[in-house]
């Protein structure tokens, strides 16, 4: 069984590993002791990508870090595509 890594969503620094795949785990962060999600490293890695280079159909910068981790996630673990998402202008 692959080992899975889980970043806290909160400060972005603490992970912790578990023997299972899901999207995201909310546990009680070891570094910034907030009971955060933690959200699994793939989501987060493509959470990264998008930060470096914004995907250019959405206005990225205005999304909530929930949003955008939703949409990575929707990305890596659910084989969407970018172009599937639409962010309503608020
Ligand atoms: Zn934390």
């Amino acid at each position: 069984m692959t080992e899975r890594t889980y970043r806290c969503s909160n400060c972005l620094e603490w992970t912790v590993t578990r023997d299972f795949d899901v999207s995201h785990l909310s546990i009680t962060c070891g570094e910034c002791d907030e009971f955060a999600r933690f959200i699994n490293d793939d989501v987060f890695e493509q959470y990264r990508a998008f930060e470096e280079t914004p995907p250019e159909h959405l206005n990225w910068e205005k999304l909530s870090r929930a949003e955008k981790f939703l949409v990575s996630n929707g990305v890596v673990r659910e084989g969407r595509s970018i172009e599937d998402f639409e962010i309503e202008e608020a």
